[in-house]
């Protein structure tokens, strides 16, 4: 029996948008869906029970690599699990690490065993392999698992991409052997009265050239995998170009497996990759920014220290549902930001979460009542910024 099962439920006839429900072992997704970002085993701001009863969070992403390095995946199992350490029950996602052994150490050498990498915590030396990354993610316990894969910085030559390509598809096949292998095994542990199936994305990559991402994505689907991602975008590539390696990507995936493109995207492009046919996402961009004081409204952008919000009694968005919209001012939040305050980035990660999930809601809605292609063009002649 798969671990995952994918239900299509609707898919919109003029632009192959799907509306669909992803069953976990931790319960059931409704897609497309956008997952908020618990890099540290939290979503820097929020409670778990913020995530669960104010957004209605049905899966949230986990960074193996962090995790890894501090406090260490052993120590997590031993504690019965990164659902159990962190205190969350519904559908964890991990990513295998690699992006961030090439983004954040300053010594990363990569060779076909693996990824080499200084941790950027003490320096101290670390090696992923397609397998170490497979059993790191297991001893967490994540839902959906991540193959290791090489992230190329952008811009990088064909021939260079086409190398990384062929050590990419190779990692994706040991991940998977080792995946397969492990999942074999007898039940390894008492300690977790959790349930335990799990599944292991590849990940099509190829840089910015859609020859490689095609031809990459029919190779990763011979592996058979319960379903794909697509990486290696928002890399400072033009966002045009992203959405050009999607649809390059996309029509090679198989029909009845989720699509997850990774890192993306802000809150007009999530339509336009659902219009193309992908199913989950996930991006740091509205906790991160909205910490940094940009919060994602209805109206286009809301910059909070603005002076002109400093006595305006609005809420951030008065079309938002959200328990920041519902109880305070943007003078509030304006107050708490400028004074530095550790509520503000509470009240406006919530809020700009709160932002994504209703997008999200709202597509999948369309594409049920056959609206999609309307939801579409009104989202494309919204303003980005809130007008003043
Ligand atoms: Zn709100």
């Amino acid at each position: 029996m798969p671990a995952l099962q994918f239900d299509i439920e609707a898919i919109c006839p003029v632009t192959g948008a799907r509306a669909g429900t992803l069953h976990t072992p931790h319960g059931a997704i409704p897609t497309p869906v956008f997952m908020p970002v618990g890099t540290q085993a939290t979503v820097k701001g929020l409670t778990q029970r913020q995530l669960a009863e104010d957004l209605d969070a049905r899966i949230i992403l986990g960074n193996t690599y962090h995790l890894y390095l501090r406090p260490g995946h052993e120590s997590i199992d031993r504690m019965g699990g990164l659902h159990r350490f962190m205190n969350w029950d519904r559908a964890l996602l991990t990513d295998s690490g690699g992006y961030q052994a090439f983004s954040l150490s300053q010594l990363t050498k990569v060779t076909d065993d693996g990824v080499l990498f200084s941790s950027h915590l003490n320096g101290d030396r670390h090696l992923f392999t397609p397998e170490s990354t497979v059993d790191t993610q297991l001893a967490l316990g994540s839902d959906i698992c991540m193959v290791l894969d090489e992230c190329l910085p952008y811009p990088t030559s064909h021939e260079h991409a086409r190398v990384s390509m062929e050590r990419t598809l190779k990692w994706a096949e040991r991940s998977l052997d080792r995946f397969r292998a492990r999942m074999e095994e007898t039940p390894r542990r008492q300690a977790r009265s959790e349930p335990m199936p799990q599944a292991l994305f590849p990940i099509v990559q190829g840089s910015m050239y859609g020859d490689l991402r095609g031809e990459c994505a029919r190779r990763l689907v011979e592996l058979d995998a319960e379903g794909y991602a697509i990486g290696g975008l928002s890399v400072g590539e033009p966002r045009a170009l992203s959405m050009e390696m999607t649809e390059a990507s996309v029509p090679h995936l198989p029909v009845a497996r989720p699509r997850y493109v990774m890192g993306v995207g802000t809150p007009e492009e999530l339509p336009e990759y659902v219009a193309r046919g992908v199913d989950m996402m996930d991006c740091v961009m509205p906790s991160r920014n909205a910490r940094n004081g940009c919060l994602f409204t209805s109206r286009g952008k809301l910059i909070v220290k603005h002076a002109r919000y400093k006595e305006d009694a609005r809420p951030v968005d008065e079309s938002c549902g959200c328990f920041t919209c519902a109880h305070y001012s943007r003078a509030y939040l304006r107050h708490l930001f400028m004074a530095g305050e550790i509520l503000y980035s509470t009240l406006a990660t919530l809020h700009n979460l709160a932002r994504y999930l209703d997008i999200m809601r709202g597509i999948r809605q369309a594409i049920v009542l056959g609206t999609f292609p309307r939801f579409l063009d009104s989202v494309r002649s919204q303003p980005v910024e809130e007008p003043s």
